[in-house]
Order: C-alpha cells, then sequence, then structure tokens
C-alpha cells in the first residue's frame, strides 16, 4: 500500500482522492473509474491497488482501453446500482465544486491582467526603460496563460459534467424501466414491494394510516376465453389507466400480478380507502372495453376489491393476507364490490391485551 493510502482512512476521503487523482491522470470522471480509484485508496482489493501502482510508477497514460481492462479485471462488469447511483452523485458534486472555483478563478485572473495591463501601458509610456518593460510583460505574460489554461480546463470540465447528466439520465430510465410493468405501464411487483414496505413503515413512523386496495379482474378467464388473450391485454390495460386515473400522485398503483393489481393509498384509513376503492370499481364498470382493431364493443366488465387498513406493528405480508382476504369475501358475496378487511385479533395485539 502506498503513502497515498496509508494516510487515508475515511469513504469521504478515499472518493476526494480518487477524483483528485483522476483530475490529475487526466482520467474521465466516469462512474467506473470512480470505482477503481475509490478502491484504489480504499484499499479494498489490494491485487488492484498493486497494478495501479505499477502502471502509475512506469509512468504508462489511462487510456480508454486501459480504464476498461482494470474495471473489468478486477471489478467485473456488473456494478451496482446504488453504487453507480452514489458515484455518480459523488462526481457531479466535485464537479460543480470545481466548476464553481475556476470560475471564480477565471475572474481574478482576468481582473489581475486587467490590472496589470492598465500598470504597464502607464510605465511603458513614461519613461521606456526597457528592463522594466521586459519584466512587466512578463507578469502580464504570465496570467494570460493561465487564463488559456483555465479555459481549456473549464472546457473540458463542462464536458464531463454534460457526459456525466447524460449518464445519470441513463441510469434513471434504466431505473424506471426495472421498475415497471411492460404490458400496462403501471408500476411492476418490485416496486410495489419496496413501496408497500416504504409505506408501512413511515405510517408506523408518523402514526398516519394507511390503506391497501387488492383489486382482481372478474371472470376474466372466460374474457380471455371468448375474445382472446390479446384483446385480454387491451382490458388489462384498460383497468390498469382507469385505476391510475383515480387516485392521487402519491398512490402507488400496481401490477400485482396476472390480472391483479393493487393500489397502496396513503395517509388514508380504512373508510376512505374503500371509497377509493368504490370509486376505481363504478368506473370501471360503467365504461365500454372497444376492441381497437375492430372497433367492436365488447361490453363491459367488473372487478373486485379488497381493502385492508394497516395495522401498526403487523407485518407488510399480513396486510396482504387480510386485503386478499377481504378481495375473496368481495368474490363470494357477488363481485362487482368492495370489502374491507377485519382486523385479526391475533394481529393487534395491543387491542386484545386492552380487552382481557
Ligand atoms: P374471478 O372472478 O374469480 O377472478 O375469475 P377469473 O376467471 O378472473 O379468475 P382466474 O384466476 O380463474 O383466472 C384469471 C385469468 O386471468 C387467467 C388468465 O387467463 C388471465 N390472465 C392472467 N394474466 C394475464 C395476462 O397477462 N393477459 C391476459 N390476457 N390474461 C391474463
Ligand atoms: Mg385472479
Ligand atoms: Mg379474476
Amino acid at each position: 500500500m502506498s503513502d497515498a493510502q496509508k494516510s487515508r482512512s475515511n469513504p469521504n476521503e478515499y472518493a476526494k482522492a480518487a477524483l483528485q487523482m483522476m483530475e490529475k491522470k487526466g482520467i474521465p470522471p466516469k462512474p467506473n473509474n470512480f470505482a477503481v480509484w475509490y478502491r484504489y485508496f480504499s484499499g479494498a482489493y489490494p491485487e488492484l491497488s498493486r497494478t495501479l501502482d505499477v502502471i502509475l510508477e512506469a509512468g504508462l497514460p489511462f487510456t480508454e482501453e486501459r480504464n476498461a481492462e482494470i474495471y473489468d479485471r478486477f471489478l467485473g462488469v456488473t456494478l451496482d446500482e446504488d453504487f453507480l447511483n452514489d458515484a455518480t452523485l459523488r462526481v457531479e458534486t466535485e464537479l460543480k465544486k470545481l466548476m464553481t472555483y475556476l470560475e471564480e478563478a477565471g475572474d481574478d485572473a482576468q481582473a489581475y491582467g486587467d490590472t496589470l495591463s492598465v500598470v504597464s501601458g502607464e510605465l511603458a509610456s513614461g519613461d521606456g526603460r526597457q528592463d522594466i518593460r521586459a519584466v512587466l510583460e512578463q507578469v502580464i505574460a504570465a496570467p494570460r496563460h493561465m487564463e488559456d489554461r483555465n479555459q481549456v480546463l473549464e472546457a473540458r470540465l463542462k464536458e464531463s459534467a454534460h457526459e456525466i447528466e447524460s449518464l445519470k439520465e441513463d441510469v434513471e430510465s434504466l431505473r424506471h424501466e426495472a421498475m415497471t410493468d411492460a404490458l400496462t405501464g403501471v408500476a411492476n411487483r418490485k416496486l410495489f414491494d419496496e413501496e408497500i414496505r416504504i409505506g408501512a413503515a413511515e405510517a408506523l413512523d408518523r402514526k398516519m394510516p394507511l390503506t391497501l386496495l387488492m383489486i382482481d379482474i372478474d371472470h376474466f378467464k372466460s374474457f380471455n376465453d371468448t375474445h382472446g388473450h390479446q384483446v385480454g391485454d387491451q382490458v388489462l390495460r384498460f383497468v390498469a389507466r382507469i385505476l391510475k386515473s383515480c387516485v392521487r400522485g402519491e398512490d402507488l398503483t400496481a401490477r400485482y400480478g396476472g390480472e391483479e393489481f393493487s393500489i397502496v393509498l396513503r395517509d388514508t384509513n380504512l373508510v376512505n380507502g374503500a371509497k377509493v376503492g368504490e370509486h376505481v370499481r363504478n368506473q370501471v364498470s360503467k365504461k365500454a372495453v372497444v376492441n381497437r382493431a375492430t372497433g367492436k364493443s365488447l361490453g363491459t366488465i367488473t372487478i373486485s376489491v379488497g381493502a385492508a387498513e394497516f395495522i401498526p406493528g403487523e407485518s407488510v405480508e399480513n396486510l396482504i393476507e387480510r386485503a386478499d382476504e377481504a378481495l375473496y369475501a368481495a368474490k363470494n358475496k357477488g363481485r362487482n364490490r368492495v370489502e374491507m378487511g377485519v382486523a385479526e385479533a391475533d394481529a393487534q395485539p395491543e387491542a386484545q391485551q386492552a380487552h382481557t
């Protein structure tokens, strides 16, 4: 391990050192490169550090190919998403700081140059002594040279900032894609699992209600059998669109699986959640499904809805189960209706104790 590595001991220091090294060696501030140099300073990958030391000592340039090769060899091609986001953010923050600094430095250099020009003009027209003029020319030349350099550096950094910005957009659109159901465009199961957990934690923390709606299309199998799977897919899109249009922006509509959807209603109690469910059910049932290809009306379809309110302390799985039970009750009672889940006694230890 080099001295540079030994003198540093925390992630911020590693990040700073990595960025300084990248700046010094003209290595593009891309997340993969950052990942390599971050680990060089953290010493987490001794083999990687040794290899980089050899390259540094030999004074070899860090070309695009070499950077990629080092990355692939030691860190593999899969970069964990959290790390990627984190790295992009760090590089971006650091770049912004550098840009500000350079802009200030640029202004200073300009002001300095202007002042010296005036002084030089006065002196030169005065006594005409060649040695003083020569010295002043040199003094003036230095900051001008600095300005040129700053402009080049600034342009390069702006380019990098632009590159990082588009990289961040790529990462965000990839993330969005990974969390969206391809058929209906609503959130997928993965995002639902994440959001329900976040929602439950928030409800517990802020003592706010949270209601979950589980929604299932009625007799969908026979609809598919009659009209075909492709028309069935259109119905899934149709239902998803209506669900989305019936809830607020902060509520999450997701395709739970197959022909089942779920809606997470934050800051909403059971009674109000059931009202949302009723509104959704009503909207779906009163709109005719039209076959896009033929323009022919296929009649109406209906949905059944189960609603359950989060009981502080219960598991997310338990909440989903209770909403599912309510949904089955809605099916059993004839479909095209909303049922509210009853809190299980064992899911409510405090209430149970209060009664004994
Ligand atoms: P119920 O009222 O009890 O919910 O009856 P159902 O026919 O809707 O219930 P069942 O669970 O028996 O059938 C669900 C059907 O949903 C089976 C399958 O054909 C259909 N389905 C599930 N996923 C998709 C999909 O992605 N596209 C299409 N077109 N159909 C799907
Ligand atoms: Mg079903
Ligand atoms: Mg169904």
